[in-house]
């Protein structure tokens, strides 16, 4: 047993219990006696999730890391079977050198297997391969007193299906088996873009995502007016030729956290001026390793310290292709006003490959990512932004919620119910708990 897990932006503060186990054959015994005790459980990955959606109601987790080993890897078909605790970060680490990389990745390597599935996590290229899940081949799954499971598209399709961006609701996953995309280099081909304003934003993803695998933008969430969404347009591919080797950079770390957030407006505006000035107006190529390129954040252990003992809250939204563009403007534009915000601001335009899950966060769109302090104020700007997103036929992302209403969640989400009707009845969440009490 160990004590004190949290989520990632550690809000809402409370400490989880972990129970673990080594072997998979005695999970079934450890989720029953865990249930049994305490009512009910939920397997937590990393905790890489940043609200309660990894939280479980019991404050009583299945600690799935300790089922971290390689089960069969398949370097002529690029597939890897796996526990589910095994991290994205070790499996790019056996198979970069072998040609295959991740065919989608969130942008922190450190997440587990399960944990992606059960966010459904989306990446750079969400507008050319959609989400984890659709290269997710088949997975086993343990439900409280039953035989274990292995579902696919083809066998117990319902329960591939729910369990994708199931939020850890319908069962253990205890191993997964999934299908990787060919390298030749381990390097990315990048082009970055200064660009002024939204409408530039558009106009740049409109010419550049579909010839490139990845296309992301980073914004300055401060900037307003006729700046109003200035940022600085990524776009990249796997080089074509060069090495195969794994990133060497070595990792900084946060050592404690302060007593308050490091954050503040000061420090964000100065940041965010020098930071889209630092980059040039006219495009220009990189080639870059894969790490800076996917996992700028992975490089410091421990950043989310530095938003001190309160923690933060991310909010990421998505809003439907056909108003993107004036949902997103009067985000920014609230977001502006009230000069919160963070470093690290993301807009992506999430494309139209259907989801493998019921429950999945992206649909055609544009989603918008950035964290914030946690502070007495945050409560207002959220319910301005939620009215704006509601409004637009958007929706927030599970994984990163520490706020949504459940009239929000179960309005955004309708398959809600189906989700709701496989749900194992021993596994639930503070968030489930919260959006669907
Ligand atoms: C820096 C950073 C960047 C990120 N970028 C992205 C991004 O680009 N795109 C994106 O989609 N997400 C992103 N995320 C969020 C992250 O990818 C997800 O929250 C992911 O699900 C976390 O995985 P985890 O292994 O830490 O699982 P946890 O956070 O511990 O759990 C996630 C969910 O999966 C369930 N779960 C975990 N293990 C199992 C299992 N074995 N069986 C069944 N259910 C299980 C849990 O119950 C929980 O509901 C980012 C997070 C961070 C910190």
């Amino acid at each position: 047993m160990k004590l004190g897990l949290h989520s990632w932006g550690r809000y809402p503060d409370v400490s989880q219990v972990a129970h673990s186990c080594g072997w998979e054959c005695d999970m079934p015994e450890l989720m029953r006696r865990v249930a049994d005790a305490h009512g009910s459980t939920l397997p937590y990955g990393n905790g890489r999730s940043y609200g309660d959606s990894c939280l479980a109601a019991s404050d009583q987790v299945l600690y799935m890391r300790t089922l971290g080993r390689f089960l069969k890897v398949d370097w002529n078909e690029g597939t890897v079977l796996a526990e589910a605790g095994v991290t994205l970060a070790e499996i790019l680490a056996l198979s970069i050198p072998k040609g295959w990389f991740l065919s989608v990745t969130p942008g922190t390597q450190f997440v587990t297997l399960g944990g992606a599935i059960g966010n459904d996590v989306h990446g750079k290229n969400h507008h050319l391969r959609g989400t984890f899940g659709n290269h997710v081949r088949r997975f086993g799954l343990l439900r409280h007193g039953q035989e274990p499971l292995t579902c696919s598209p083809t066998e117990n399709s319902d329960l591939y299906a729910a369990s994708i961006g199931g939020l850890g609701l319908t069962g253990v996953i205890t191993w997964v088996e999934i299908q990787l995309i060919p390298i030749r280099s381990s390097q990315i081909d990048s082009t970055l873009v200064r660009f002024e304003n939204l409408d530039e934003f558009f106009a740049l993803s409109a010419e550049l995502d579909h010839q490139h695998e990845y296309s992301v933008a980073w914004i300055d969430c401060l900037a307003k007016g006729n700046k109003t969404g200035r940022g600085v347009f990524m776009v990249g591919d796997h080089a074509q030729y060069g090495t195969l080797a794994m990133s060497e950079r070595s990792k900084l770390r946060v050592p404690l956290t302060p007593p308050v957030s490091l954050i503040n407006k000061l420090s964000l505006r100065a940041f965010n001026e020098m930071y889209w000035r630092r980059h040039p107006g006219r495009r220009t190529r990189q080639r870059v390793d894969y790490e800076p390129f996917f996992y700028p954040l992975d490089r410091v252990l421990h950043w989310n310290r530095i938003y001190g003992r309160k923690g933060f809250q991310q909010y990421q939204c998505i809003v439907p292709e056909a108003v993107a563009k004036p949902a997103m403007r009067e985000i920014l534009g609230a977001i502006a006003d009230s000069g919160q915000g963070s470093f690290l601001a993301v807009l992506k335009r999430c494309g139209d490959v259907a989801s493998a899950g019921v429950l999945s966060f992206p649909l055609p769109g544009t989603s918008l990512a950035l964290d914030f302090p946690q502070t007495a104020d945050l409560e207002v700007l959220f319910a301005r932004l939620d009215a704006i997103v509601r409004e637009a036929g958007g929706r927030l992302y599970p994984a990163k919620d520490a706020h949504m209403s459940g009239s929000d969640f179960r309005q955004a989400y309708p398959a809600w119910e189906r989700l709701e009707a496989l749900r194992d009845p021993f596994l639930i969440s503070r968030f489930w708990k919260r959006v669907i009490a």
